[in-house]
């Protein structure tokens, strides 16, 4: 049995006031908050552990080698990859995509081939692919999006044909919440032999994920968005594709031997890892999957689900609402997007952190999704594993007080 209160109990920073009120956390598509035993172990690290990684022979390099290394091996389990070879720690998703477009992008993509990406990509999953698209004469395609928010399938098999060397999607959107169908696009992929690359940023923290069902050639993520800290994240891909592409950043830690006029690289998965890595933040992205293992994948992805249930058919009924994206609760993850009549997005998510309630309002890394919505920005309210019904009727009646007030001028 899920007990979120049990749960929020490990969130020092939800027990807090804001504006006096107790906070309702809801832009958990941006960051979460992090439990006390991912904070416990940061502290730890640096109080009894803190050494330099794979040089050192004493004591303390040894246990934060030790540490570094099991971490690998937890996201491996976590993503089912098939060995640590396979798992690149980075800064983040958007670290990850750079290096997928300039380590394979540049090394394998030719003049006249396609890359097709769509319109609910996040800019890190568009920007990275726009520069291996100028620098080696390739073209984009955007793959269009359903009425409902959905990814239009037979749009993409129009678009997809034997030029086709990349499809990079997302596979849950970071605006519409829409779960794409990774597994099935693969196939179509490997059918006209482009790879697939996704970006799993909004669906490693809310879903289990199995990067061999998938048969995706490269996945990535930030551990930020799943209870562990900032600056570090992960780059799968398929062994081969490792072996094939080249490192991207180049120094200590990454080579094998180095001559006064070139190098040799090391193996798999350090050749990718070049200078003094994220420890602490590795090591604590290791505490956060054993946390949320702990909790087990498939509850929270239920949690959050009936949580959906629970609260989108509440803001459907809002008058002068629209909610981009699925409307079926069972096809919509926990990020929710709308705007409220002729409220600025900005204004209600300054009038919602009045009341303690904080949501993000912009364009959401996603302005070629704004332009195809013709909105240049949308409030958006994102539900983790430690948010509450009750939260969710809060939100709900203050969006109501909220829409009231802009209409009359007074609450
Ligand atoms: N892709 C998606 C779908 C995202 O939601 C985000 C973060 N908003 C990113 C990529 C980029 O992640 P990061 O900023 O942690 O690199």
């Amino acid at each position: 049995m899920y007990d979120v209160f049990k749960v929020r109990q490990d969130f020092p920073a939800l027990a807090q006031e804001v504006n006096d009120e107790p906070l309702i956390y809801l832009d958990n598509a941006a960051t979460t908050q992090k439990p006390k035993q991912v904070i416990a172990k940061i502290d730890e690290y640096y109080q009894f552990d803190n050494a330099n990684v794979h040089r050192g022979v004493h004591t303390l390099a040894e246990r934060a080698t030790r540490q570094y290394e099991e971490a690998r091996a937890k996201v491996q389990h976590l993503l089912n990859a098939q060995s640590t070879k396979e798992i690149i720690f980075t800064r983040g998703a958007t670290t990850s995509l750079n290096w997928i477009a300039r380590g394979f992008g540049e090394k394998f993509l030719q003049a006249g081939d396609e890359i097709i990406l769509s319109l609910m990509e996040h800019h890190a999953n568009i920007v990275p692919w726009q520069q291996l698209a100028q620098k080696v004469g390739a073209k984009l395609r955007y793959v269009a999006i359903t009425s409902d928010g959905y990814l239009d399938l037979q749009d993409l098999t129009t678009k997809i044909n034997d030029k086709t060397k990349i499809i990079a999607l997302a596979h849950v959107s970071n605006v519409l919440g829409t779960e794409n169908p990774i597994a099935e696009i693969t196939k179509l992929a490997h059918k006209h032999g482009a790879i697939m690359v996704v970006d799993g940023a909004q669906a490693v923290p809310h879903m289990p994920v199995d990067v061999q069902a998938l048969d995706c050639d490269f996945y990535v993520f930030s551990g930020h968005k799943m209870c562990a800290p900032t600056g570090i994240g992960v780059l799968y891909a398929k062994e081969e594709h490792l072996q094939a592409m080249d490192p991207v950043e180049f120094g200590g830690e990454m080579i094998d031997f180095v001559y006064q006029d070139k190098s040799t690289w090391t193996e798999l998965p350090w050749k990718f890892e070049a200078g003094t890595p994220n420890i602490a933040g590795g090591i604590a992205l290791g505490a956060a999957i054993d946390y949320l293992n702990q909790l087990g994948f498939t509850n929270i992805h239920q949690h959050e689900q009936e949580l959906v249930d629970y609260v989108l058919p509440k803001l459907l009924a809002i008058d002068g609402i629209t909610v981009y994206g699925p409307h079926r609760p069972t096809d919509h993850t926990g990020v929710i997007s709308f705007n409220l009549a002729d409220v600025h997005p900005h204004d209600l998510a300054t009038a919602l952190d009045m009341e303690g309630i904080a949501i993000r309002a912009g364009h959401h890394c996603a302005q070629p999704l704004m332009r195809h919505y013709d909105v240049p920005s949308m409030a958006r309210a994102s539900f983790y594993l430690y948010n509450t019904k009750e939260e969710a009727d809060r939100f709900v009646d203050t969006l109501i007080k909220v829409r009231e007030y802009f209409k009359d001028g007074f609450i």
